[in-house]
C-alpha cells in the first residue's frame, strides 16, 4: 500500500468519505506524497521512461511551431516592448525551451519577453530552472505582472481536480471515495443541492440521462476565469492545449496512467498520474464571458499542420537525414488522428483588440 493510501484510509475512517475532487487533489498535490511533488512523471526524448509522454517531449517540432505562432502574433499585435510570456504547468520546461529557441529568429521578441511560469511542484520547478534559468515562478495566475500577456498551457487543465456527479431522477449524487478494508472504492454521496456553476450548466448537453456522470472542475473554472480576466485587462492571448471534448459532453473521463499504461485511479495514490478530460466549450464560454474572443476549438493535428508541421519535418530531415524515420514517427505521433492528432484539442482566446489568430479555420474539427 502506498504511504498516501494509508493516510487517506485513516482520514476516511475518522472523517467519513471524501469527494473525488479532494482525492484527486491529494493524490497529485499532497505536499509530501503527491504525484507531482515527488515523481519524475515525464518520458523524455529518446527515453521511454516515465508514466506518460507529452507533446513537447515527443518532438522539438511541437514547441518550435508554437514559438513561431507566438513570435508572429507578437509582431502583428504591435511588438509590445515589455510583455509576459507565460506558461502554466511547464513540466520539465521543454516546451518553453523550444519556444525560445525557435523565436530567436525574431531577436526583438526574445528581448521583450519576460518568462513567467505557474507551477506548484518544487521538483518540477527545479527541472524548469535548468531549462529556462531566467524565468520567474508563481503559485497561480493571480500574481502575474500587469503587462500584455501571451500564455501557453499544454496538459495543465487536465491535471486539476474534478468532481463527478451522477444523475439520479432529479438529484445529483456526488461521487465520493471511501474505504473498504485496505481498498479505496467509489460510492455515491448524499444528493447535492446545486452542484454546477452557471458556466458549466451552459456547457452541458441538452439532455442528460439517468445514471450519467457530469464532471465539474472548480479549479479549472477558477484558473480559466483568472487568466481570461488578466488578458481582458492587460491584453494578449492564450493558447490552451489538452485532451478533451470540443462539444458539450458528459461521462466519466477520470483516469490514471502509470508506466505508459492505464491503471486503477484508486489503487496507488501518489504513484500514478490522474487526469480528466477538459471541457473546452466551458473554457471558451468563460473566456467569452470575460470579453475575450475565442477561435473555433480545433484539433492538435489540424493546428500543427496549419502551422507547417510537414514543412518543418522536411527541413529537419534535410539537416539530419539519418534521423528521417524518427522525425517521421514524431510527426505521426503529434498529428495522426489515431495518435494525439484528434484527441488533443486547441483553444486560442484573445483580447478583442488582437489581430486574427493564425492556424484556425472557421470549420469545427
Ligand atoms: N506542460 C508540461 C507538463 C504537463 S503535466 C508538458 O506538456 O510536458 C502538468 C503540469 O502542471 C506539471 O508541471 C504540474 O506540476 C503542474 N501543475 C499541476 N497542478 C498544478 C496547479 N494547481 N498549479 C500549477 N501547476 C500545476
Amino acid at each position: 500500500m502506498t504511504p498516501l493510501k494509508k493516510i487517506l484510509i485513516e482520514e476516511i475512517s475518522t472523517n467519513g468519505p471524501m469527494q473525488l475532487a479532494d482525492y484527486m487533489a491529494r493524490a497529485l498535490g499532497d505536499p509530501e506524497h503527491g504525484y507531482y511533488m515527488q515523481r519524475r512523471p515525464f518520458g523524455t526524448r529518446g527515453d521511454d521512461g516515465g508514466d506518460f509522454i507529452t507533446a513537447p517531449e515527443v518532438s522539438q517540432m511541437f514547441g518550435e511551431l508554437i514559438g513561431a505562432w507566438l513570435a508572429d502574433l507578437w509582431h502583428r499585435m504591435g511588438q509590445p516592448q515589455d510583455f509576459c510570456l507565460v506558461e502554466l504547468g511547464p513540466g520539465r520546461g521543454t516546451l518553453m525551451g523550444d519556444i525560445l529557441r525557435a523565436a530567436n529568429v525574431l531577436p526583438d521578441f526574445i528581448k521583450a519577453a519576460q518568462v513567467h511560469f505557474v507551477e506548484t511542484s518544487p521538483t518540477l520547478r527545479a527541472a524548469q530552472k535548468q531549462a529556462v534559468p531566467h524565468a520567474t515562478w508563481h503559485d497561480d495566475v493571480a500574481t502575474l505582472p500587469a503587462a500584455p500577456t501571451l500564455l501557453v498551457a499544454n496538459e495543465f487543465f487536465d491535471a486539476l481536480p474534478v468532481q463527478q456527479y451522477r444523475k439520479q431522477s432529479n438529484d445529483w449524487l456526488p461521487v465520493m471515495v471511501t474505504a473498504d478494508g485496505d481498498d479505496l472504492v467509489l460510492a455515491d454521496g448524499d444528493a447535492a443541492a446545486a452542484p454546477f456553476s452557471d458556466a458549466l450548466a451552459a456547457c452541458l448537453p441538452d439532455t442528460i440521462n439517468d445514471g450519467e456522470i457530469v464532471e465539474s472542475a472548480a479549479a479549472v473554472e477558477s484558473a480559466m476565469q483568472q487568466l481570461a480576466q488578466h488578458i481582458a485587462k492587460y491584453g494578449g492571448a492564450a493558447l490552451l492545449i489538452d485532451y478533451g471534448h470540443a462539444e458539450p459532453a458528459c461521462g466519466d473521463s477520470f483516469q490514471a496512467m502509470r508506466g505508459h499504461g492505464f491503471v486503477d485511479p484508486l489503487a496507488e495514490p501518489g504513484l500514478a498520474d490522474l487526469t480528466a478530460h477538459v471541457n473546452f466549450p466551458l473554457l471558451a464560454h468563460i473566456a467569452e464571458t470575460a470579453g475575450l474572443t475565442a477561435a473555433p476549438i480545433s484539433a492538435q493535428g489540424l493546428f500543427l499542420e496549419a502551422l507547417g508541421l510537414s514543412l518543418r519535418s522536411q527541413q529537419l530531415i534535410q539537416l539530419s537525414p539519418e534521423r528521417e524515420a524518427d522525425i517521421e514517427s514524431e510527426r505521426h505521433r503529434l498529428a495522426a488522428p489515431q495518435e494525439m492528432g484528434s484527441l488533443f484539442k486547441i483553444l486560442a482566446v484573445a483580447h478583442a483588440d488582437m489581430p486574427p489568430l493564425a492556424g484556425f479555420s472557421s470549420e469545427a474539427p
